[in-house]
């Protein structure tokens, strides 16, 4: 690995860094967010496999949905450490120990912003409720992890008070959350050496969110202070601007600063489709780590460096982190980059050729148009005077939806000559149909629809839509478009232009090496 020491190695951390994922309990607080009970269980999985030392599950005592979510989730017995949420309550408390975690989360404001308009409680009645909370869940065997919420907008005697009292209690490890975001990595850096300083003995988590964009590098900056354990969430979900990223935090400390985690960090991007699918929260494409930009390259200068060199552009190897690279045509190709997506699709002009499509994909980028992977290959064919052979072709689609019926597809398509029929349901006429094509599909050939995109072209109700899809076969992806008066032909349009992008041509047709040289 090419780790690069460009920041300073982290000093005062014992051992390995703890990574408490919370992806579960505040990313599930991500407005629009509700998971069920199973769905729960599976991110748990996925994420004790990825290797987080403690798993928050949830609230147990928000809702039965909670309660029996994290009850399915304690009983799997995962290496990760399972703790649920409580606030300073009895019956909080009471619903931790019931829900069977081995640890409690409590949460207790120390700012005076909250204790004003929040608690309406004196700095004294709410050090004693913390005290008897953290005593009542040590008494019944919990591990606790004490939050003081809204800390770093705490009078810092206080929050110091707060801190002797918890620990006193019983308190395993301190949590100051940055509730609100406003810590800078400065401050941060300066916190927490004032903490580990006067409490060397005890320790200290951080639980930072992204409302100025800084939570990992105030993650950072803790840890790097002195903190041993910190706060994440998958795709930095989370209340408002959310939380620290667990994927950008992990490959960062690895290879900014030489850190080990136990994070298995080539089950990152699988966790986090995982988690952007049950979610139904999609990853901004210029996501770092996750995105699907992070390791997309267009512009000609950067291909044609890459291929010679990828470290040129890519300071994260794609491969570390469970990804590929993707070379894309557009405005901004250049032919060497071309070059290779086509051979990808089994293509290869020859020079001339190469050059006329790349005028032809050029022209397009300039009109502010995408050029999909389906679009490359259709020029690509056009120019090199091949047939345009389909591996796959739609013979015959019936769609039924309406009031008090099930909407329902069937479809028949021709897969290199051999005819599939399928029926499907769905949400929708679009969902059956494309339900259908996959079924029909997937015993052949195993592609998945990865994203989904509607635009229509025109106003009014006859207007031409034009879907976007992105398809994926193993580790090769394709996009394509289909453009319609009827949507569900749209979709079934782009569906099948991305599936032939990735079956590939038919065999024999499958030419154009022999001029390669
Ligand atoms: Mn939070």
């Amino acid at each position: 690995m090419r780790a690069v020491k460009w920041g300073v190695a982290l000093s005062k951390a014992t051992g390995k860094i703890r990574i408490f994922d919370t992806t579960l309990r505040d990313g599930e607080q991500t407005p629009g967010v509700s998971l069920t009970p199973e769905e729960k269980l599976k991110i748990a999985r996925q994420l004790d496999v990825l290797g987080v030392d403690a798993i928050e599950a949830g609230f147990a005592a928000a809702s039965e949905g909670e309660m029996k979510a994290i009850k399915m989730i304690a009983k799997e017995r995962f290496n990760a450490e399972i703790f649920s949420m409580a606030r300073g309550v009895k019956r909080d408390i009471d619903a931790v120990i019931e829900s069977g975690a081995d640890g409690i989360f409590l949460v207790v404001p120390t700012s005076d912003i909250h204790l004003k308009y929040k608690l309406r409680k004196t700095r004294e009645e709410v050090l004693k409720l913390a005290e008897e909370c953290v005593q009542y869940a040590k008494d019944h065997g919990l591990i606790v992890e004490f939050g003081a919420e809204d800390a770093t907008r705490s009078d810092m005697s206080f929050l110091k008070e707060m801190i002797s009292t918890t620990v006193s209690a019983g308190a395993d490890i301190i949590t100051p959350c940055d509730t609100v975001g406003t810590l800078t990595p400065e401050r941060a850096y300066s916190l927490f050496s004032e903490l580990t300083k006067e409490y060397p003995n005890v320790k200290f988590s951080t639980h930072c969110h992204d409302d100025f964009g800084m939570a990992v590098a105030n993650s950072i900056a803790s840890l790097r202070a002195g903190v041993c354990e910190v706060h994440v969430t998958v795709n930095g979900l989370g209340e408002r601007a959310g939380n620290a990223a667990l994927e950008e935090l992990v490959v960062a400390l690895k290879l900014l600063y030489n850190v080990e985690t136990s994070i298995k960090l080539n089950l990152l991007y699988d966790t986090s489709m995982l988690v952007s699918r049950l979610t139904g929260i999609p990853v901004q494409p210029n996501k770092a780590v996750v995105g699907e930009n992070a390791f997309v390259h267009e512009s000609g200068i950067h291909t044609h460096a890459i291929i010679n060199k990828p470290i040129t552009y890519e300071p994260i190897p794609p491969e570390i982190v469970g990804r590929k690279r993707r070379l894309v045509a557009g405005k901004h190709a250049g032919s060497r980059g071309l070059k290779a997506a086509l051979n990808e699709m089994g293509l290869h002009p020859n020079d001339e050729q190469l050059k006329e499509i790349f005028h032809r994909v050029k022209a397009i980028g300039d009109r502010g148009k995408r050029v999909t992977d389906a679009d490359l290959q259709a020029i690509a064919e056009s120019v090199m005077g091949l047939p345009s052979v389909r591996s796959i072709r739609l013979e015959e689609l019936t769609v039924v939806t309406g009031d008090k019926v099930t909407p329902t597809a069937s479809i028949k398509l021709s897969l290199n000559g051999k005819l599939l029929t399928e029926a499907a349901t769905g949400i929708g006429p679009v969902d059956a149909a494309m339900n259908a094509i996959r079924k029909a599909v997937s015993a052949v050939e195993p592609i998945r629809l990865e994203e989904y995109h509607v635009d229509a072209i025109t106003g009014g109700t006859d207007a031409v839509v034009e879907v976007s899809v992105r398809l994926r076969k193993g580790d090769r992806v394709a996009t394509a478009r289909g453009a319609h008066g009827d949507i569900v032909m749209a979709s079934v349009e782009a569906m099948l232009n991305g599936m032939n992008v990735l079956i590939g041509r038919p065999r024999n047709n499958n030419v154009g090496r022999a001029s390669q040289g």
